[in-house]
């Protein structure tokens, strides 16, 4: 075939046998001789690294033979790829198969009892001879030599496996098929362990299992961690869901996720939108009677009950959510990443334009020295130009303290002030008996610059105030104000950024016919422990899909480091 191919099969001793035969490579690819091996992305097809199992070589020579035969119709895949081909990787044993007595004979011919025969004793199994986690344990292979899956004296001592072992390393194939015989089997190189799952095993979809959330003892506890990666999902809805509502799936997988926390369990949460329903705190309803009661279709509903966002802040210290708030405005593009503390300390990491979120970690609210149990970090950084929490200038800025509880039988956020109704309704909507408004309301992603024109009272005295309202669910972290100036004719006539003192405010207090508050502005150097990568002892809850970062490479450090962080 080699002979009669000579522009497209290149063959090739890979190393010999310990009876000294060769072991052949077939390289089948446009220009197979000219080029050298391994220029283009290349597939292994191997066979008969068991002795007795033949037709593993049958089926090979068939797809070798095949190819030749169909070479015109391939032409795209030859000219762009090496596809490579071992049709006999243990020859000796084979041989050894077609004498009398011998026909089920595995391994190779290694003597390893040293008695000048071949016995019941000898024979090392050439597929659990290599290097890559020998001798790990006794699940995969055996230590004994009249085994069938003796792993020899130590790894790769037998040459069929240096030749193998060779030409992988020499290739660096992009996938390898090694045909055996054995059984209805499909091994992975994880077979080392024989309970270990594959990565492509323990991937629990819901949509898969009839939209059941995995069970925290029957799935989850199998497992020393758990990755639970939402991809692109937002919100989990089931058919005839509207917008404000969520699926009780969604929340069963988070209970569930709980549970396993509870019982010692590890987690690596991360997603476009990562828990969105939960962290929106309240905004959205489901069915806790699901599915003995329809799914939550109108949000108003006695039945239905809200979604809080508990879970996030006391076992994912993630304690306030910003949304998109990873993503710079301007562009479009999310910022960099940047590891800061533990084993996040030097990652970097560039994501495709994709949904963000942020977080404040819980510590930097509840204090760990108060509240050890919610201890939390934010290692995992926005790099963006001054955080939301840092000052905009300098180190210091005013802040009113972070949200309040609602005084006791207080009817909610319309009796914090008369003035609130004139610019929101009953159900929150922007127009008030003042008219629309709603312009600076919501989450503010960071610093915004806000400009009033006051020459319409040019040669009054005007007195500013600066006003913050919000309800008692939804206020979050808090206002921020920093660098303020008073613009004449394009000059500063006056300005500041709040370093050394007030810079001519002074704090008011709430108007009256306020609700009682016990926020105010107060002048602060402090700084928020806030990003995009949350960690505590027994989590890590990223503000990102890990599969938007750029790379590869960038993906496998984050997930190793995350393992490595909950693991050990
Ligand atoms: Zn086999």
């Amino acid at each position: 075939m080699a002979n009669a191919n000579k522009d497209l099969v290149k063959i090739q001793s890979i190393g010999r046998t310990l009876k000294g035969q060769d072991i052949l490579a077939v390289k089948v690819t446009t220009l197979a001789r000219a080029l050298p091996d391994g220029v283009k992305p290349a597939t292994l097809f191997s066979a008969t690294q068991h002795a007795r199992e033949w037709i593993s070589t049958e089926v090979e020579m068939r797809l070798l033979k095949y190819v030749l035969a169909n070479r015109t119709a391939l032409k795209d895949l030859l000219d762009r790829t090496e596809l490579w081909f071992v049709p006999v990787a243990n020859p000796d044993g084979y041989d050894f198969t077609f004498t009398e007595g011998n026909r089920l004979w595995r391994k190779n011919l290694r003597d390893v009892n040293g008695d000048g025969k071949i016995t019941i004793g000898d024979g090392v199994d050439p597929n659990r001879n290599f290097p890559t986690n020998f001798h790990c344990d006794e699940e995969g292979s055996s230590s004994i030599p009249s085994s069938d899956t003796y792993r020899g004296a130590g790894p790769a001592s037998e040459p069929e496996t240096v030749a193998m072992d060779g030409l992988l390393r020499r290739i660096r194939f992009k996938g390898q098929v090694n045909y055996h015989s054995y059984g209805p089997l499909l091994l992975y190189p994880q077979g080392w362990q024989i309970a270990t799952k594959t990565a492509d095993d323990p991937i629990y979809d819901m949509d898969k299992m009839g939209r059941k959330a995995p069970h925290a003892l029957g799935v989850l506890s199998h497992y020393k961690a758990v990755v639970w990666e939402t991809g692109d999902d937002i919100i989990p809805r089931s058919t005839g869901q509207v917008p404000g509502t969520t699926s009780k799936g969604g929340v069963d997988t988070e209970l569930a996720v709980r549970d396993y926390l509870n019982e010692g369990g590890k987690l690596l949460h991360a997603g476009k939108y990562p828990s969105y329903a939960a962290n929106a705190n309240g905004q959205y309803y489901f069915q806790p009677d699901q599915p003995a009661q329809r799914e939550c279709a109108t949000p108003t509903d006695p039945p239905c009950i809200q979604v809080f966002n508990d879970f996030q802040q006391y076992w994912l210290g993630a304690y306030v959510f910003f949304d998109d708030a990873g993503t710079d405005q301007a562009t479009g593009r999310p910022y960099e990443l940047k590891g800061v503390g533990g084993r996040f300390d030097g990652f970097a990491g560039t994501l495709a334009p994709s949904h963000t979120n942020s977080y404040v970690a819980t510590s930097a609210i509840l204090p760990a020295r108060q509240f050890p149990r919610f201890a939390s970090s934010a290692p995992v950084k926005w790099a963006r130009p001054g955080g939301p929490f840092d000052p905009h200038t300098g180190s210091w800025d005013v802040y009113t303290g972070s949200s309040c509880a609602p005084p006791s039988g207080g009817a909610g956020w319309r009796t914090i002030h008369p003035f609130t109704q004139r610019y929101q309704g009953p159900a929150c909507e922007p127009t008030g008996t003042s008219g629309a408004w709603n312009a600076a309301s919501g989450n503010s992603a960071g610093w915004q610059q806000w400009k009033i024109d006051l020459t319409p009272y040019a040669g009054k005295q005007v007195e500013l105030s600066i006003s913050y309202v919000s309800d008692w669910g939804t206020q979050g972290a808090g206002v921020f104000l920093d660098d303020f100036a008073v613009t004449l004719d394009g000059a500063t006539a006056e300005q500041s950024s709040f370093e050394a003192d007030l810079g001519g405010w002074t704090v008011a207090g709430p108007p009256a016919g306020s609700s009682v508050s016990i926020n105010n502005w107060f002048r602060t150097d402090q700084v928020f422990e806030e990003g995009g990568g949350l960690a505590t002892k027994d989590t890590v809850y990223l503000g990102f899909g890990v599969e938007s970062l750029t790379s590869q490479a960038a993906r496998t450090d984050l997930v190793k480091r995350s393992m490595r962080h909950l693991l050990g």
